[in-house]
């Protein structure tokens, strides 16, 4: 028996993955609707079709092209080789979990994880379940990390975003702010709604505010609603396994350090860990080869970023706007910087002073 706790993108995800190959699966989520409440913009890369097919019941838009602005609100366009997808959380986690359940997995709504006794995982109300293995891929304040060790020392960072109502032009082209404060995006779900936000480390509602003032300065919107979240901060260092209890997703700090996305990474490493079960390889091994690297070269980037003054944003937007670098971002998935940086740099070397913001 294998007992995951969470059913987020990556515990569904996972569950389906073991189920279809035979593996008796139980999901425990403490929910009582899968996909609620929302705490999540939802795009991702053409990177997602590697590991799903993309279906209508989940796909609300596709992104074609991306807008990314300075402090002093210059911006490049880039225009995606690969189409971005922008999803409806709530359906593309109900549509995983229906695969996982169609494969013979088992949900359990309302079963919140409390503890773990060998070989017992113990749950509210003092239901105990007995289990071979136990699987944390229950976000990034992961229960199941704290109950078995795994916890470490994870640092966080706030998102927080609108839903707004607003006219959009351009239905199919994303919007990126860079600033020393935040990183924030508009992502538009529809001609007529968009999300909008920010990543911060400190002081998120001073921020937002000011966000928010200078999106409305663009576009007039009246607020739907507003939702928020923590994000964990990858951490190469951090153990995600111990003897049969293993961490995945958001659980594992598995994020991206540049934007903080984490669908596509915790997705990849849900693969990895059904490799890992069903042909008893090492978890940790298997999924730092899969997006380790990717994750290591995105936390140098975060950690230059983390150190510029918006005058370096300015500047360094300025650099990129040349029609070879442009050429480079526009073609390569974001989500593997490892394919970008060396590129970037032997075509550009003027960018290296900005890698020197790492020291
Ligand atoms: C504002 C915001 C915007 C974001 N935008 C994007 C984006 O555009 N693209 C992207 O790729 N990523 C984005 N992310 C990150 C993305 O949401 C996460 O990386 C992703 O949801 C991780 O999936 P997961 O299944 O690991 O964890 P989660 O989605 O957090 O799922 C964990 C599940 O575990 C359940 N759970 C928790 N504790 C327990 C317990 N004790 N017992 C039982 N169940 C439990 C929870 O209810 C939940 O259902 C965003 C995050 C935020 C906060």
């Amino acid at each position: 028996m294998i007992s995951i706790i969470g059913a987020g993108p990556v515990g569904c995800y996972l569950a389906y993955l073991l189920a279809k190959s035979g593996e008796k699966v139980s999901v425990f989520e403490e929910h009582s609707e899968i996909g609620k409440p929302v705490q999540c913009t939802g795009i991702v890369t053409s990177a997602i079709t590697e590991l799903i097919k993309p279906d209508k019941k989940f796909v609300i838009n596709t992104i074609k092209r991306f807008k990314v602005f300075s402090p002093d609100e210059n911006f490049i366009e880039f225009k995606l080789e690969n189409p971005n997808l922008i999803l409806d959380r709530t359906k593309f986690d109900k549509y995983l979990a229906r695969l996982a359940t169609k494969a013979g997995a088992k949900f359990y709504l309302k079963k919140k994880f409390v503890d773990y006794k060998e070989p017992y995982v113990i749950l509210d109300k003092e239901i105990s379940k007995k289990t071979d293995i136990l699987v944390g891929a229950d976000g990034p304040q992961s229960k199941v990390a704290k109950a078995t060790g795994l916890y470490g020392k994870r640092k966080f960072v706030i998102g927080l975003q609108a839903r707004i109502k607003t006219k959009l032009r351009d239905k199919n082209a994303v919007e990126f702010y860079l600033n020393k404060h935040y990183f924030g995006w508009l992502v538009p779900e529809s001609k007529s709604i968009a999300r909008v936000g920010i990543v911060a480390k400190y002081n998120i509602h001073p921020h937002f505010k000011e966000f928010m003032r200078m999106i409305k300065k663009k576009h007039s919107y009246k607020t739907i609603c507003y939702q928020s979240g923590l994000i964990p901060v990858y951490d190469s260092l951090l153990k995600t396994s111990k003897n049969n209890v293993y961490l995945v997703g958001d659980a594992a700090c598995q994020v991206k350090p540049t934007s903080y996305g984490g669908i596509i990474q915790g997705m990849m490493a849900a693969r990895e860990l059904s490799k890992a079960i069903l042909e008893n390889k090492n978890y940790e091994f298997l999924w730092k080869k899969s997006i380790g690297k990717d994750l290591t070269y995105g936390s140098l980037i975060r950690r230059m970023m983390d150190n510029f003054s918006n005058e370096d944003y300015n500047e360094l937007l300025k650099v990129v706007n040349k029609r070879h670098i442009k050429k480079i971002i526009e073609k390569e998935d974001r989500d593997f910087p490892s394919k970008i940086i060396f590129k970037v740099l032997t075509k550009e070397p003027g960018l290296i002073k900005f890698a020197r913001k790492i020291i």
